[in-house]
């Protein structure tokens, strides 16, 4: 008889929001009248800017004319934004990344999700602790872990996010027998903290020293305004021989709903004498049919210099939303991460995390994000979204300040 891939038993369901829709709507239902603000989720709340969605309307206008008419196109995605990405996100910064490099896709979800796929069954993995549970939870049912046991599972090993390292994990917390796969991610979601050059020069060495590979998920890169903070891993000389790169249009643009990302597998990235770009390459073009042509032709309007306009400003307003609130927590006497290269703000309330979502809840009717839904780590904080508009978070910081005080 058929059988099942046990693996998935042992995922823990992911009651993070869940369990917030839960509160949420009971909450509501004892408060018809209320007028909830949501700080919670990480999805954008503005809509595309008008460049880009005029370039989406051609591309849909193209498909209803013989002579402009697309059928399947590349797997890797259409030159014209695969060049554009390689020209503008990496060329023009001194990244050795080419236009073959670039593998489009319909979300940096799937593409951290899947490129687990590559590595053989038994290899050593690190997450960070707190962490996106799409790196934990495809390597559960790939069979890479044991049992879950106190909210962490067997045989992955956690790179502790703390206080004293700023949420920035170093190589020194891996132990002795070290990794050989790290999920990174900066600007971290959930808690706001950006590395520096000399942080990824580490984890760089590191691998290169070891033969080991990171994931580095970029998908906040736009939010980095601050010149010495490194956008790409690949700022990093030697990070083209061990690093792969993950980004997405979702938080950049305001692709949520639109669906857009991509993938960089450096051609220089050789493990036993295989080329990993030919592996991701094969995996992808065997899997994946490709991204509609219109929404390649909406993410290639993010770079056209109207598009780089208008998304800045997105970008900017989000910024200034998280600043108001970073100001507002700092006020009330929490220690805070983030908000700042960062649409998220990572705060330290001291209290159990569902106790702080409960009372911001009930007597502020706000909604924020628990931190202990993200890992152990987390214990003790919440997550606080920049993404609303500036006047739902003035009035959001209104009532907790009211209510906290
Ligand atoms: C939002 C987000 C993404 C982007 O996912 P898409 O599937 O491209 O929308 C990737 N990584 C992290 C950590 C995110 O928060």
């Amino acid at each position: 008889m058929i059988r099942l891939n046990n693996n998935y038993s042992k995922l823990q369901a992911s009651y993070l929001f869940v369990e917030i829709s839960r509160r949420v709507n009971a909450h509501a239902e004892n408060h018809p009248e209320g007028n909830l603000i949501k700080l919670g989720i990480g999805d954008v709340t503005n809509p595309l800017p008008s460049s880009i969605i005029r370039a989406f309307h051609k591309g849909v206008d193209e498909q209803a004319e013989s002579d402009s008419f697309k059928g399947y196109g590349p797997e890797q995605g259409y030159a014209f934004l695969r060049e554009a990405i390689a020209e503008a996100d990496y060329t023009s910064r001194g990244c050795r990344i080419s236009a073959d490099d670039i593998f489009v896709s319909d979300g940096a979800k799937c593409d951290t999700g899947n490129f687990q796929e590559l590595f053989a069954d038994d290899v050593t993995i690190a997450v960070p602790d707190p962490v996106y549970p799409v790196y934990v939870d495809t390597n559960v049912m790939a069979g890479r872990t044991g049992e879950a046991k106190d909210g962490r599972y067997e045989g992955l090993i956690y790179l502790e996010g703390t206080q004293e390292n700023n949420f920035v994990p170093s190589p020194g917390d891996l132990p002795e027998s070290g990794a050989d796969l790290v999920y990174l991610c900066f600007p971290n979601n959930p808690t706001g903290a950006t590395a520096s050059r000399e942080q990824l020069g580490e984890w760089v060495d590191w691998a290169s020293d070891r033969g080991s590979i990171i994931l580095f998920d970029a998908a906040y890169e736009a939010f980095v305004i601050n010149p010495d903070i490194p956008k790409s891993i690949y700022e990093i000389r030697g990070a083209e021989k061990c690093a792969v790169e993950f980004r997405s249009f979702s938080k950049t643009a305001g692709f949520t709903g639109t669906r857009c990302a991509y993938t960089v597998v450096p051609d220089s990235i050789e493990i036993d004498g295989v080329k990993l770009r030919d592996m991701w390459n094969r995996r992808h073009s065997t899997k994946f049919n490709g991204v509609s042509y219109p929404v390649q032709k909406a993410a290639a309007a993010v770079y056209a210099p109207e598009g780089k306009k208008e998304t800045r400003k997105l970008i900017e307003g989000y910024l200034e939303n998280a600043k108001i609130i970073r100001k507002a927590m700092k006020k009330v006497g929490y220690k805070t991460w983030g908000g700042v290269n960062s649409p998220y703000i990572w705060v330290k309330t001291g209290e159990d995390s569902w106790d702080t979502f409960d009372k911001l809840l009930n007597e502020a009717d706000v909604v924020v994000t628990p931190g202990s839904g993200f890992g152990r780590m987390g214990e003790g904080f919440i997550r606080i979204s920049a993404f609303n508009s500036r006047e739902n978070v003035e009035e959001a910081i209104h009532r907790i300040l009211k209510a906290l005080k």
